[in-house]
């Protein structure tokens, strides 16, 4: 039995019919241990949670390479809290949830169709991809210059910090993406809103500043009404007749980018010098085949923010000082790389294992190891490995992101 059906079987197990539970008592003897053989570790007689033994069968067993102390690289969206509204819904991993992450924080957001994230800004830069169905975006810069665009499955977005902007679903279903934020301490909760402000200014303010009496005002719906909040999906363009655009478009169709296509697997890269816009995130889709490797390699300028999309994987994070650890992902976890350090991902499942790399930067940059070692002089290479002249031979110049 594969480890998908074997998790299966062990959650009807959860739910409680007499026959699942003698089921999951068949399937609990197949369970891995925390061991890895005769005087490696040991069973684990319980309590346990199967499901996630299962899900993590590094943490339980973890390769005998792993060492020391690395703080938490992993959080998953089904761990995280749940904000429902009249349109739609949002969950967030920050730095309150996944403590490494200082430099990112992400947001994972569902509108229905016409659902409506309410107009708003931030002092972080906002990046999103695209999931699921359509949104029509919106947002004018500092120089008066006005965007309205329709994004699909793929898309990315790139608003600068401070700009002022709206999401809003589009038929038949509505959307759901993934929002990339440039400070690990964002928090959803902590916008500037429209509503909001409008909620919070005397109504003789107002109306001295739009030129109205004071009685047009002060009717406002409460704030929390319109956070996420239904309206009627938009018909037409909505262009904003005589507006100038903005010099650079903040929409990117980063699956329309060519790949660059390996034996196992492929890369798209997208960073302010393809996406001009996005002047603090870079990112790479990556996808790999089954069994293939984004190879060993690090990130010169700034720690990794991991979203995996589908497929099962697992990365390896070596962190120096003799430390290393190995984390299990999966759709809809989060991965963290603290800058620097040597990584390398492997698909362990049996489709293909799809995921976005991030960075807070201008630039996508990574050094490979290999590529390092094969323009490094041999007789420093090998006095150091000690290994003969087939592996120099195998070295490759191939500049990273390489996928094998
Ligand atoms: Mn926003
Ligand atoms: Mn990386």
């Amino acid at each position: 039995m594969d480890s998908i059906s074997r998790r299966d079987a062990l959650l009807a197990g959860a739910v409680g019919s007499i026959a699942a539970v003698s089921a999951f008592q068949a399937q609990a003897q197949t369970l891995p241990s925390p061991s890895r053989g005769p005087g490696h570790g040991g069973t684990d007689v319980g309590p346990r949670d199967p499901a996630r033994d299962l899900e993590n069968p590094d943490m339980l067993n973890p390769p005998a390479t792993d060492s020391g102390t690395l703080p938490n690289l992993k959080f998953s969206f089904s761990d995280a809290h749940v904000r429902q509204e009249s349109g739609g819904w949002t969950r967030q991993i920050t730095e309150r949830e996944l403590g490494i992450s200082k430099s990112i924080a992400g947001v994972n957001m569902r509108l229905n169709a016409g659902g409506v994230r309410e107009l708003h800004w931030h002092k972080e830069a906002e990046w999103s991809y695209m999931l699921y169905g359509s949104a029509r975006i919106t947002a004018v810069d500092a120089n008066g210059n006005s965007f309205v665009e329709d994004v699909g499955v793929g898309d990315l977005w790139y608003f600068p910090s401070g700009i002022p902007h709206s999401i809003q679903g589009l038929g038949p279903d509505g959307c759901e993406f993934l929002l990339v934020f440039d400070s690990g301490s964002f928090d959803e909760d902590s916008t500037f809103l429209l509503g909001d402000w409008f909620k919070h200014v005397p109504p003789e303010v107002l109306g001295k500043n739009f030129g109205l009496p004071a009685s047009v005002f002060g009717h406002t719906p409460d704030p929390k009404e319109l956070y996420i909040f239904p309206l009627p999906i938009p018909t037409g363009t909505d262009e904003i007749k005589g507006a100038s655009p903005v010099p650079d478009s903040f929409k990117y169709r980063l699956l329309a980018q060519t790949p660059q296509v390996m034996p196992g697997g492929s890369v798209r890269i997208v960073d302010s010098g393809t996406f001009k816009a996005s002047k603090t995130i870079a990112a790479a889709l990556v996808e790999l085949e089954p069994g293939a490797m984004r190879e060993l390699h690090w990130h010169p300028n700034t720690d990794e923010w991991q979203y995996y999309l589908e497929g099962e994987g697992r990365m390896g994070v070596f962190a120096s000082s003799g430390q290393a650890r190995t984390f299990d992902y999966r759709a809809g976890d989060v991965g963290y790389v603290p800058f620097a350090m040597g990584h390398y991902i492997e698909n362990t499942g049996t489709t293909p294992l799809r995921f976005l790399e991030m960075f807070k930067s201008s630039y996508f940059a990574d050094v490979s190891l290999n590529q390092w070692l094969a323009l490094t002089p041999r007789e420093l290479v090998t006095g150091h490995l000690r290994l003969d002249a087939d592996f120099m031979a195998a070295l490759k110049r191939a500049k990273s992101p390489v996928v094998l």
